[in-house]
């Protein structure tokens, strides 16, 4: 790889999605100088597409016990703990930061934040904007903050194709133009990886490719295997493939119904009861979708979701909309501690590419801004202690290797069709080996986690071994250095 001279900076982040931009804005109000880089245009992260909006105990009625025990009943016996009191502790907190940072969230006739009811949520504590548009709206102020202040320079459209990495730590990163950046911490901020499957809610960039980059460095990756399908995307229509349509409109009286019209699912249970009801329903009907019924949900309240469905053809206020799962959200990711510190020093990892074990091996719905929020802050606030009379690196013959991704990846048609079929809903032993052969080292690294995890669990479902192990409670599956694999629990 071909390098230019090094950009310095105290922080770079590699992302700009709700996690990278509010850590880059944290740095900045620290008075870092930080180097922001994406790959993508704004409307192409998670995080702008974003519908719900995010989780936090606000209301009266709720408290952090209650958030904690809804994360924990949804996560099934695989979340951490000490992840997951942070984050409810926390959440709070950064909903008035993002109030003062100008994000206007939607309130109620008193003036109050306005919250909704979401699967596995026992009160109400979605906190969001424009209706359905949450993540469009937050990530419009946060950028437009971004692109304002001094202490952050924004390339856009630069993709980082390496870390920097000398015998002990990380030392920058470097771009697939040859752009080198010198930082004392890198912050990988760049989303999940459902885009991997073939039948997906996410945008086009969501290939785990932060995961990728932090792996060829030595940073650890776990959990791999858990990946949450969403119950309600739209199937069969032209356009609109994977086209999501939130829950919140479940918590506001939208039902699910079988070919002759009944309800087969409470549609207010966590993600993995209703999307491995759906599937099973979809498997001894043939059928290839459901139909969701929100005849009976005010339109006015998810604006930006009835006018996408009307421009598929559809209207919610008069038919049932065709819904079958599809991949959404990927609980596994880098390894962090609770300051949001990879295994390899000065890398850190926050936001969907990262994984805390908050969410165990099902999110609670709304439960992912809250943490791209919560653990940016943390992130920061530790990247920000690494002391700054080190000479940063100068050039590349001062560091040992560059590790990066494969020179030409990475996911093809057929990746995607692969790990719908042998990784999908329901994953099978024979098709996880098959998935073994797979060109994309993140497809061959999903299939060893998922065969490792012999039970199931949450969004994982293995055909050959229908229960929960209560022996892999609280045990993850990790993999670090030459690609060896092990479980741990985490304190
Ligand atoms: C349709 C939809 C609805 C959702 N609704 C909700 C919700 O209501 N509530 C909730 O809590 N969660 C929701 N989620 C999940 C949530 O939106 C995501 O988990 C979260 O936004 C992830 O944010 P992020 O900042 O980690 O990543 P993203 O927002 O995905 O941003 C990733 C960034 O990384 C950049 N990038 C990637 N690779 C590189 C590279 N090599 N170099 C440089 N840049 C790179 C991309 O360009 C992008 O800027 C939803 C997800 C989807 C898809």
């Amino acid at each position: 790889m071909k390098t230019g001279p090094a950009v310095e900076a105290d922080i770079a982040v590699v992302g700009a999605g709700a996690a990278g931009l509010y850590a880059a804005l944290c740095a900045a109000r620290r008075h870092a100088r930080v180097v922001l880089i994406s790959a993508t245009p704004l409307a192409q992260t998670a995080s702008y597409w974003a519908q719900g909006g995010l989780a936090a105990a606000l209301a009266p009625d709720d408290s952090f016990d209650l958030h904690l025990r809804d994360t924990e009943l949804a996560g099934r016996v695989l979340v951490r703990r000490s992840a997951a009191e942070i984050l409810v502790r926390e959440a709070p907190d950064c909903v008035h930061d993002l109030q003062t940072l100008g994000v206007r969230f939607d309130a109620d006739r008193f003036g109050q934040l306005a919250l909704g009811l979401e699967g596995g949520h026992s009160v109400r504590r979605v906190v969001h904007a424009g209706g359905s548009a949450t993540g469009r709206r937050v990530v419009r102020q946060l950028s437009a903050l971004a692109v304002e202040e001094p202490h952050i320079t924004v390339l856009e459209g630069a993709r980082a194709q390496a870390l920097w990495r000398d015998e002990n730590r990380c030392r920058g990163l470097v771009c697939d133009d040859g752009r080198m950046i010198a930082a004392r911490a890198v912050i990988i901020a760049t989303g999940g990886a459902a885009a991997l499957w073939a039948r997906t809610t996410n945008p086009p960039g969501s290939q785990g490719i932060g995961l990728l980059l932090a792996h060829a460095a030595g940073a650890a990756l776990a959990d791999l295997e858990l990946l949450q399908f969403h119950p309600t995307a739209v199937i069969g229509i032209p356009g609109r493939e994977g086209f999501l349509v939130t829950e919140a409109i479940r918590g506001e009286g939208a039902t699910l119904h079988d070919a002759s019209g009944e309800r087969f699912v409470d549609e207010l249970a966590p993600r993995d009861e209703v999307s491995r009801a759906i599937q099973a329903l979809l498997e001894t009907t043939g059928q290839r979708s459901v139909g969701l019924d929100m005849r009976a949900v005010d339109p006015a309240h998810f604006p930006n979701v009835v006018a996408a469905l009307r421009d598929a053809g559809l209207d919610p206020t008069r038919e049932l909309i065709p819904v079958a799962p599809a991949a959404h959200y990927m609980m596994g990711g880098i390894v962090t501690d609770l300051d949001a510190r990879s295994t390899l020093a000065g890398l850190y990892a926050v936001g969907e590419s990262s994984c805390t074990g908050l969410h165990g091996a099902n999110r609670l719905a709304s439960n992912s801004l809250s943490e791209c929020f919560v653990f940016a802050r943390r992130a920061i606030e530790d990247a920000l202690t690494i002391r700054s009379d080190e000479p940063l690196p100068a050039g590349a013959d001062d560091l040992q290797e560059l590790r990066g991704l494969p020179a030409q990846p990475l996911t093809q048609a057929a990746t995607r069709d692969a790990l719908w079929r042998d990784a999908g809903v329901v994953r099978s032993e024979e098709g996880l080996h098959r998935l073994l052969a797979d060109p994309h080292p993140l497809a061959r690294l999903i299939a060893r986690c998922a065969l490792t995890r012999a039970e199931s669990r949450g969004a994982h479902l293995r055909a050959e071994y229908p229960e929960r192990d209560p022996a892999l409670d609280h045990r993850h599956v990790v993999v670090s250095g030459e690609d060896s694999l092990s479980w741990q629990t985490w304190n």
